[in-house]
């Protein structure tokens, strides 16, 4: 990938300049933890968008998609905006710096990736975080703070691409580290890094490949359902919540209020328990608490579907010591932790007994715990 980068943008725009990447994510366990003030476990992994970036002394943007094959070239105000999706991207955090008070100028940018669109790794908080963490060096000597740099991503998915995203995207992008996964604490922004080293077991991603389009707005539900629970505890989200005093007001609420508040006051302790498995060593428990979140997610919290049960029970059968839905649900992907003996045999036996039941086959892809926002070289 680097060296097509490195090649095309010699051809376009001559002499080299800096390459930077990031990285796509995968979120461990914590799973519609976010919005109840909960905690999230996510990390950078192995696939990454990598640009190649200079200035060209201009107040013009001149950007080439290499994945896309397409070429944009916008101006840094407002209404320069770009008509291109992808480009909308760039556009946005150049925008989100330029709001926040910092410099962009004008700059040619060659760039590719490996992160598979649309599939719930994130391709676009990688690109978003690639240029964001690239022009607060090439522009701002590095004064942005991570942490904005990961806000810049995720208010340009709010205000340029219509996606009204959280914040761990962008965060785990912007923060991974090779070997540790973060616990993020969405209600006071506070994080921390955990070994995640799992010698012996390979971290595997299927994706379904379906996507179940609902009606009702099912999460807007699943958070009013919270919300409800919440205020009937006299409390501002789920996060401090107990299963004691969920119990003490059972007969208050609605047997479907009280299994959503369920799965939140479970998954937060959840993530708590694999933080500690993980200090342990111990991906045994780990693993189980991956199927205990699953159970919640299609039992509790009704945001699985058909298919992703099947990926759940397949990888159940073989032995695959953790699986469950990663992502909002109702279709994606499900991560699963897989020993390193049984990877073959688990990736062959998936695709082909899915195939079989839907028609299809998932798309797998092996990811490693890897670094986040960085200069590649100069
Ligand atoms: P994801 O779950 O992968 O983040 P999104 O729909 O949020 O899916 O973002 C995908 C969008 O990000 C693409 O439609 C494209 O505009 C942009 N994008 C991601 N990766 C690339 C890439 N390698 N080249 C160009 N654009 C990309
Ligand atoms: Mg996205």
């Amino acid at each position: 990938m680097k060296t097509k980068i490195e090649k095309i943008f010699k051809e376009k725009f001559g002499e080299g300049g800096t390459l930077y990447a990031s990285a796509g994510r995968i979120n461990l366990i914590g799973e519609h933890t976010d919005y109840n003030g909960g905690f999230v476990f996510p990390g950078a992994i192995d696939k990454v968008i990598m640009a190649e970036i200079k200035p060209n002394g201009t107040d013009k943007v001149r950007v080439f998609s290499i994945d896309i094959d397409d070429y944009a070239e916008f101006g840094l105000r407002e209404e320069d905006a770009p008509s291109q999706g992808w480009a909308r991207y760039v556009f946005g955090v150049c925008r989100e710096i330029q709001k926040r008070g910092g410099v962009v100028k004008g700059f040619d940018a060659v760039f590719a990736g490996n992160v598979p669109l649309g599939a719930g790794l994130s391709s676009s908080a990688a690109l978003e975080s690639c240029f964001a963490f690239a022009l607060n060096d090439m522009f701002n000597d590095n004064k942005i703070d991570k942490f904005e740099l990961a806000r810049i991503g995720q208010s340009t998915e709010h205000n340029y691409c219509g996606v009204n995203c959280g914040i761990m995207d962008q965060f785990a992008s912007v923060f991974g580290r090779k070997g540790n996964l973060m616990r993020l604490d969405c209600r006071s922004m506070e994080y921390e890094y955990f070994p995640f080293n799992p010698v012996g077991y390979e971290l595997v991603l299927v994706d379904s490949k379906v996507k179940h389009e609902l009606k009702d707005s099912p999460y807007n539900k699943r958070r009013e359902s919270c919300e409800r629970v919440a205020k009937r505890l006299g409390m501002d989200t789920l996060r401090d919540a107990t299963m004691e005093q969920l119990n003490a007001v059972k007969t208050d609420i609605t047997a479907e209020d009280y299994f959503r508040a369920k799965f939140v006051i479970e998954e937060k302790q959840r993530v708590l328990d694999v933080c500690d498995a993980l200090n342990a060593g111990d991906y045994e428990t780990v693993g189980a608490c991956m199927y205990a979140t699953h159970e919640g997610l299609s039992k509790d919290y009704e945001v699985s579907c058909e298919e992703l049960d099947f990926l759940n029970d397949v990888a159940k059968e073989l032995g695959v010591i953790g699986s469950r839905i990663m992502g909002g649900g109702f279709g994606g992907c499900t991560i699963n932790l897989v020993k390193n003996e049984l990877h073959d045999k688990f990736i062959e036996e998936v695709k082909v007994r899915f195939k079989d039941k839907y028609g299809h086959e998932p798309a797998v892809y092996d990811v490693v715990i890897s670094d986040g926002a960085r200069k590649v070289e100069d």
